[in-house]
């Protein structure tokens, strides 16, 4: 087979689909890959690494796609891509099925085979194929240095000749992935570290990482299905902002990283709350894109308001395109697997399989997926 990594064409998108040690991979395997020229580039791998772990590199994308068989792609393709593709071939990425029904169509209408790694069913045997883990994993962490390094004071005490420089305060709101692993970074630079989430099983994680668990009084926990939140009530929310409004005036950094699938992100810092922070305080809102856990902050901008700056993440993990890069890539090769043979030689995908069903979006010229049917 011949599998082709595209170069990505969204704006801000540094992330390349294939690293050359993986494409070394699918290559011992007994395949071909094309790389399109500077794919990697952003992400820290130039051609001249895949050319030396056996790929072709191509500037041209007719000659680049026109024999492939599998194409690979971090977000969704561009038209002329899609209008490039040849009939039959599967293309996997993320491919933000939710907001993009033309999309859908499109690769209907050109007979593309099409898979969108985010709708992956978060079960045992998908967690080495997770791409929303291993990329909000990193986000976690880059929000935290992020939020150092746009803080003005130091994270860990520091006991000096010259006098004492208190532990800063950081607090975590949603633990999920991403929520986990900015704590555990906070804790590894010294801050003192709080968080929050609505599910019941986060207290004991987040404990167990150090830090300590603010607990709203209410009996509704928000544990929805899949492991993920649900939409709390009305009174829920009022007892939620009741405490944050007292625990946001005592910390310096607040991350903030929560999301409910298919709906708006939860507000939790109102502009009121911003207004009882101290001053030089930072926020990271990690769930900026799909509509922000602060209402003050925008996508893809850093600004101070009332004297709090706060930081709309836009593509975390293409941030730290590198490491985001590598784990989407080994990602993308399990996922891979799993529609082969046993030996890995060629397709033979399992229609019935629960990770095929709940990611196919488009085959055989129509959208298959059940909930982009129209
Ligand atoms: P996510 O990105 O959808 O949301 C992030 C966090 O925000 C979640 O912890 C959620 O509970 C929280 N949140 C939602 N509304 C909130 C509110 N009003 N206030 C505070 N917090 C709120 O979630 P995620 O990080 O992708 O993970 C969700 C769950 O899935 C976790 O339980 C995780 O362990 C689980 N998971 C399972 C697998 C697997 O089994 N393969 C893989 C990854 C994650």
């Amino acid at each position: 087979m011949l599998l082709v990594a595209l170069k990505e064409t969204v704006v801000h998108e540094k992330r390349v689909s294939l690293t050359p040690d993986v494409a070394k991979k699918i290559i011992e395997l007994g395949h071909q890959v094309s790389i399109e020229s500077d794919a990697g580039k952003e992400a820290g791998y130039p051609n001249s690494l895949y050319e030396k772990a056996g790929c072709t590199v191509q500037k041209d994308l007719n000659d680049l796609l026109k024999k492939a068989d599998v194409v690979l792609v971090v977000s969704p393709p561009s038209e002329k891509e899609i209008s490039t593709l040849p009939k039959n071939c599967l293309l996997i990425g993320m491919l933000k099925p939710h907001q993009n029904q033309t999309l859908l169509k499109k690769l209907a209408s050109h007979k593309v085979t099409s898979f969108s790694l985010e709708l992956l069913p978060r079960i045992t045997r998908a967690q080495s194929m997770d791409v929303l883990s291993s990329q909000s994993n990193l986000a976690g962490y880059k929000a935290v240095v992020d939020a150092a390094s746009e803080f003005g004071r130091a994270l860990p005490l520091m006991m000096t000749a010259a006098g004492t420089i208190p532990a800063a305060r950081v607090l975590i709101l949603g633990a999920g992935v991403a929520g986990l692993q900015a704590i555990a970074t906070a804790r590894r630079l010294g801050a003192i570290v709080s968080a929050y989430d609505v599910r019941a099983a986060t207290k004991e994680q987040v404990e167990s990482l150090g830090a300590t668990f603010v607990s709203v009084e209410a009996e509704e926990t928000g544990d929805g299905t899949g492991g993920y939140a649900k939409e709390m009530s009305d009174s829920y929310k009022k007892a939620q902002e009741e405490k944050l409004k007292e625990v946001l005036k005592t910390q310096d950094i607040i991350i903030t990283t929560a999301q409910i699938p298919g709906k708006p992100a939860p507000v939790l810092v109102t502009e009121a709350m911003v207004k009882t922070m101290k001053p030089g305080s930072v926020i990271v809102d990690l769930a900026a894109e799909s509509g922000g856990n602060c209402p003050l902050s925008e996508a893809g901008k850093t600004a101070v308001k009332h004297g709090v700056k706060i930081i709309g993440c836009a593509n975390m993990p293409s941030r730290i395109a590198a490491d985001a890069s590598q784990l989407y890539a080994r990602n993308l090769l399990n996922f891979l697997k799993n529609l082969m043979d046993k030996d890995g030689k060629g397709l033979d995908i399992n229609w019935q399989d629960e990770i095929v069903t709940a990611t196919n979006l488009t085959h055989g010229g129509a959208i298959t997926h059940l909930a982009f049917k129209e």
